[in-house]
């Protein structure tokens, strides 16, 4: 390992968590992050499998525990499991304590046994229908067995399975106690986030589909009886118990700054870009540096860098982001 001093942002927040996008491609279109028809980058504008794993390894040298891979579909990206493969070293050596993904759960079924061989424990799976009729409209390419044959398989490999659905108005409000109980039935752990404006919709959808957290919970708590949980993870997500079945289901929503506190997370795109924050433009490229020398010093300073510039809190722009399709790139590149 290259470092030693942990990485520490100018607000005394240590840098643990890293969110590493491996590719923009995916297997799916869900109408709220992409366009039917997209542009993805060329082969050489991405990292490279050995790049990723050298970004990986220099941000765990640096202080990183908690590694989550995303995409686009990661596991679309050709030969990633050579990537987890590698990254395994750092689970044996007790410097990384965790390594996950998010996954529309399209190839969990082909995957899900080599993850768990590699020192995965738990996977997010994004869901937000159990209609195969609207699966497939909101995803577009996607069908629902598929996905829950790969949920199962995660399952029967022992991993720790979270279903994150995008809650979405007029879209699954009628699913809200159906796909609840069955996370409790099938003893998966449950999220929804909240919609960001982004992906390819009219401005009315847009609109229409919104369905803010807080309304969401209100629904929830007609039926059972919440818990607020004090667990916090550095993230945006807020978690309470349903005290009729114990489950824990959380909260996301992107656009409330009210975690930024405590955040300790920072993302890198599949082709390098390092974002100190997810509601804030600014950037530092690690590619350059990466492609630079074989050696880590010039990546390592890069990145000590542009910690020195994380900013305190977000001020996400709803508007701004509508605009240019800035949002859209960047959480094609990012996985959210
Ligand atoms: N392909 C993987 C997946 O489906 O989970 C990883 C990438 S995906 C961009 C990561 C997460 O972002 C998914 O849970 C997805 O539902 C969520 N997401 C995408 N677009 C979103 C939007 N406009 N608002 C809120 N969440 C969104």
């Amino acid at each position: 390992m290259t470092a030693i001093a942990p990485l520490v942002d100018p607000f005394a927040r240590p840098i643990q968590y890293l969110r590493v996008s491996v590719t923009d491609r995916c297997d799916f279109r869900c109408t709220y992050c992409m366009a039917e028809h997209m542009t993805f980058l060329p082969k050489k504008e991405l990292l490279s499998l050995e790049e990723l794993d050298r970004l990986c390894t220099a941000f765990i040298g640096l202080g990183v525990e908690k590694l989550r891979i995303t995409g686009g579909e990661p596991l679309v990206r050709k030969g990633i499991m050579t990537f987890f493969e590698g990254m395994t070293r750092h689970l044996q050596s007790g410097a990384l304590r965790e390594l996950t993904l998010t996954t529309n759960g399209s190839q969990l079924e082909r995957f899900a046994q080599p993850l768990a061989d590699c020192g995965v424990r738990r996977v997010n799976v994004s869901l937000d229908t159990l209609d195969d009729e609207k699966f497939a409209r909101i995803t577009r390419w996607g069908r629902l067995p598929q996905v829950l044959r790969g949920i199962e398989a995660a399952r029967a490999a022992g991993l720790r399975v979270k279903i994150n659905v995008v809650a979405l108005k007029g879209f699954n409000e009628d699913e809200l106690f159906g796909i609840t109980d069955w996370c409790a039935r099938e003893g998966h752990d449950l999220t929804f986030i909240e919609v960001m404006p982004m992906g390819d919709m009219s401005e009315e959808t847009r609109l229409d589909q919104y369905w803010p957290l807080k309304d969401l919970r209100a629904r929830l708590a007609e039926r059972f009886t919440l818990t607020d949980l004090a667990e916090r993870t550095g993230g945006p997500a807020r978690y309470v118990r349903l005290e009729e079945t114990g489950q824990k289901v959380g909260f996301i929503t992107p656009l409330t700054h009210n975690f930024c506190e405590s955040c300790n997370r920072v993302r890198v795109t599949c082709t390098g870009e390092l974002f100190m924050c997810l509601g804030q433009e600014d950037k530092a490229d690690l590619r350059a540096p990466l492609r630079a020398s074989a050696d880590d010093a010039l990546l390592v300073e890069a990145i000590r860098d542009a910690i020195a510039r994380k900013p305190k809190g977000h001020d996400f722009d709803y508007s701004r982001q509508t605009v240019s399709g800035q949002m859209s790139r960047h959480m094609s590149h990012t996985g959210g």
